[in-house]
């Protein structure tokens, strides 16, 4: 089995549920007494959230590229990043490694293309929601038309995320909020939902909605694993 490198913390109430999956993928797979082998780095989210929304992407990249080599010196064979959002630099932080980072995105796309969709929802932090990063590669490498929530929904998704879920707070009125988020996506011709920030599976689940949802936790801490297993 190859050394995962995670880079958790963002927040922990998701990393703890990465670390929670990849063991439980590995004893499908494995059974018996295997486990994950993994490092994880866990950074304190309140600066990372201040920096992000301070603007200081700059600082955040470095800060990203200083981790991702602390855990390719340690000995990890790959980089999962445990954060939608924080794959805004991942360019960046793949071009600074030899290791490869599994990118949440992809992990995510090939699942949507597999069960024969197009046009996804997305919903995530309002830098997943709004910005290229992300939607860009669901649609130049995937050809997937991504449909977000408008303004206020947007706002309220954002808010939900950063002052409950990160702080894992977990509202029945949240958890309404966000079914009518889906389904004013469903009415615009979304075929799925991707849940696009790592702590939003501990709010909605499938059995809350009649629309098909892309759990990216789940997606990539199975993908993470699944490399971690495959056979050169
Ligand atoms: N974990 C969240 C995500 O998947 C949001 C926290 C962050 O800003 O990284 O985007």
């Amino acid at each position: 089995m190859k050394t995962i490198g995670l880079i958790g913390g963002m927040s922990w109430e998701s990393t703890a549920e990465y670390y929670r999956i990849m063991n439980e993928a590995v004893k499908e797979k494995l059974g018996g007494l295997h486990s994950v082998e993994c490092i994880l780095y866990s950074v304190d989210f309140e600066e990372i959230a201040a920096l992000q929304h301070k603007g200081e992407w700059d600082e955040l990249t470095m800060r990203m590229i200083g981790l991702a080599r602390r855990l390719e010196d340690a000995g990890a064979d790959c980089i999962v990043i445990a954060t939608n959002t924080m794959h805004k630099m991942a360019e960046e932080v793949q071009g600074a490694l030899r290791i490869p980072l599994l990118h949440i995105a992809d992990a995510t796309a090939e699942k949507v293309v597999q069960q024969g969709l197009h046009s996804p929802g997305l919903l995530g932090t309002k830098f997943t929601m709004e910005e290229d990063f992300y939607r860009g590669r669901l649609r130049e490498k995937y050809g997937l038309e991504v449909l977000v929530p408008p303004e206020t929904d947007r706002t309220a998704v954002d808010e939900i995320i950063y002052h409950e879920l990160c702080v894992g707070v977990i509202k029945q009125e949240s958890r309404e909020r966000f079914q009518e988020v889906i389904r004013g996506l469903v009415s615009r011709g979304a075929d799925g939902v991707i849940l696009g920030c790592t702590e939003i599976p501990l709010l909605i689940h499938q059995k809350d909605v009649d629309v098909p949802l892309f759990d990216t936790t789940t997606i990539h801490s199975r993908a993470a694993v699944e490399w971690a297993l495959r056979k050169e």
